[in-house]
């Protein structure tokens, strides 16, 4: 039986003389396809399952898994392709989607998140950091690990006067007077928790309007980043690479 379905190409793996195993991120979950021949140079199918290619696929259904048929390539990102740092942040991206995204259910705010942040990415509308910090927190709370920034866990406050602390296990944060009544230190400044909140909040389209100083630009990454590592079964393998890159 014969389908057809939009994707976006997270992860290959390369099999026989020219052929590739392929995962699609798909609106209704991942999908794993296999694309026989697509190694060979100037093949049907060689550009439109290449990594980060978001195509239209016609997929027919095997014993084991779906063999590619056909693919229209609607966008491949390809300036993604040309900074070694920008692909190997994409590729993070891919893996995070490859853990998180379900296999056989609605997955279409996962697609959107993807190919939001690969957009901003490819098009250079959006720093690096920031698309990171958004895509980790969106991906989290997309997987059931939103995280509860609304008020300070002890008196529920929204605001904070000095530095805070996020506790990133319990995926809650103290403010600065709490902590002061506690004698615990403060490991963010508060505009971290407030952008983080602002994501939280935000519809997904409007979540990359926020701005940040250098110093809490840094902070804000080491949160979302340990928030991943600290929430997610195992680590990303792309990730170290993605900071040696950087
Ligand atoms: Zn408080």
């Amino acid at each position: 039986m014969k389908t057809a379905v939009d994707g976006i190409v997270i992860w290959e793996v390369r099999t026989g003389e020219a052929d590739r195993v392929i995962t699609l991120l798909t609106p209704g979950g991942l999908v794993t396809a296999y694309a026989r021949s697509s190694l060979k140079p100037g093949g049907k199918l060689t550009g439109s399952t290449a990594m980060l290619s978001y195509s239209n696929f016609e997929l027919s259904s095997g014993k084991n898994m779906y063999t590619v048929t056909d693919a229209t390539s609607q966008n491949r990102f390809l300036s993604i392709y040309s900074r070694a740092d920008r692909y190997a942040l994409a590729v993070y991206f891919c893996e995070l989607m490859r853990y998180l995204a379900p296999t056989e259910e609605d997955s279409s705010e996962y697609l959107s998140l993807l190919l939001n942040c690969l957009y901003l990415l490819d098009e250079d509308i959006k720093p690096a950091w920031q698309v990171k910090g958004v895509f980790e927190i969106s991906i989290m709370s997309l997987s059931g690990y939103m995280p509860d920034v609304a008020g300070c866990s002890v008196c529920g406050s929204a605001d904070s006067s000095g530095a805070v602390f996020f506790d990133s296990l319990e995926a809650s944060w103290v403010c600065s007077d709490c902590l002061r009544r506690t004698g615990r230190q403060a490991n963010y400044p508060f505009p971290v928790i407030a952008a983080v909140r602002y994501i939280v909040m935000s519809e997904a389209r409007k979540a990359f309007s926020f701005t940040l100083g250098d110093d809490a630009q840094r902070d804000f990454s080491r949160l979302c980043e340990d928030y991943v590592l600290n929430h997610l079964e195992r680590k990303p393998k792309t990730l170290d690479f993605y900071n040696m890159m950087r």
